[in-house]
């Protein structure tokens, strides 16, 4: 049987490049296919926790970016701050992390190639996908996945539908924390990336509402925008929650939010993308996906737990308002969540 490569990789986003990587360092040839061009931007917050940004370094992936020494959470004039005991994380813009990783990828010989993945097909020696026939496919083509539909994989969109709107504004950081600020219908978190960047990526219920009359629920953090210029286009995501039947099914294996999503709330979905890339890669190189789906939800479970049960006690109005008051009253409890997130 021959093969163009041995893994034909769907999505040129942090999982599919972080799992393109490792698999060439296990010796594997690998072809990428993405349809967009660079530079490659999403709706994102572009906070990389501790954890995730190790695991990009030790990728020999570095990408510019501004540090930030923890988490404050904001409410009017109540404010918790909690720093991270394991080193800052990076405010990093997407589309930097996005040229690095490439970057990284192609000179280690991953061949990138320019299309979208459709009408897969797979038997029991492999798979063929835009025109690649390889002996796997990995679906890291993101929270819609067409891989994952065309595969057979069940997937539903999770109630509360939220949603995620980003916008850069041109403006020296004010904090080395991401702040998160709270209002009764949405959440908007701030981190610096740039030493004349902020991002301001918005999380919230209100499907078709525009980010301004978004961004006018916190009047506190329209204050400290003042005078300063939005910095290109808004970009959104979102409904953010989906649950997916399986991450395996035959020689198809999912990574990253095409694998299954909660939520955005604790910024940990760059992180890990890469931590599963590193368990598919290891199925990969065994020639054996049946352990990966446990790997997946090991791996996942304190983000799913941890996620799912904040966004569910936050869509309680009174749980909601007491949030902040009580990071503030009880700092242990918010430094140790904290802490939680940034491994
Ligand atoms: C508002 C918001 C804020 C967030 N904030 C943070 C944060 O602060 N920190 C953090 O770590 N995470 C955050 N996240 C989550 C993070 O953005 C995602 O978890 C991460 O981008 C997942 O990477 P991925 O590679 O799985 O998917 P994506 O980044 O979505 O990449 C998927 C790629 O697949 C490509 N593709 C799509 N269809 C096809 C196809 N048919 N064939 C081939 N390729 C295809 C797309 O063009 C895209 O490039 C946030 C998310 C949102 C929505």
């Amino acid at each position: 049987m021959e093969f163009d490569a041995d893994v034909v990789i769907a999505g040129g986003g942090p999982a599919g490049l972080a799992t393109a990587l490792l698999a060439r360092r296990a010796g594997m040839s690998v072809v990428v296919v993405e349809p967009r061009a660079d530079p490659i931007d999403k709706a994102c917050g572009e906070g990389l926790m501790p954890g995730g940004l190790a695991r990009l370094l030790a990728l020999g992936v570095d990408p510019a970016g501004v540090p930030f020494h923890g988490i404050a959470y904001r409410a009017g004039r109540r404010q918790a701050h909690a720093r991270f005991a394991a080193g800052p994380g990076r405010g990093v813009r997407r589309t930097t992390l996005q040229a690095a990783l490439r970057e990284r990828a192609v000179s280690a010989g991953v061949e990138w190639s320019s299309g979208r993945v459709a009408g897969l097909r797979q038997d029991s020696h492999g798979v063929e996908a835009a025109g690649v026939r390889a002996r796997w496919l990995v679906g890291a083509d993101g929270l819609h996945s067409r891989v994952r539909r065309e595969a057979g994989i069940a997937s539903t969109a999770g109630a509360p539908a939220r949603f995620g709107q980003r916008r850069h504004y041109a403006v020296a950081p004010w904090s080395d924390l991401v702040e998160v600020w709270w209002s009764a219908h949405a959440e908007a978190y701030v981190t610096p990336v740039a030493p004349d960047l902020v991002g301001i990526a918005i999380l919230h219920r209100r499907a078709g509402l525009g980010y301004e009359p978004l961004l006018d629920g916190f009047p506190e953090l329209k204050a400290r925008l003042r005078g300063a210029e939005p910095a290109g286009p808004v970009r959104g995501a979102g409904p953010l929650r989906r649950t997916v039947q399986a991450r395996v099914r035959g020689r198809v294996l999912l990574v990253g939010d095409a694998a299954g999503y909660e939520d955005a709330l604790t910024g940990e979905g760059v992180s890990l993308a890469l931590d599963q890339a590193e368990a598919a890669v290891s199925a990969l190189a065994d020639g054996d996906l049946t352990g990966y789906e446990a790997q997946w939800r090991r791996r996942t479970r304190t983000y799913r737990l941890l996620t799912r049960g904040l966004v569910l006690l936050t869509a309680v109005p009174p749980v909601r308002g007491a949030v902040v008051p009580l990071c503030v009253a009880v700092p242990p409890l918010f430094r140790g969540a904290v802490n939680v997130l940034a491994g």
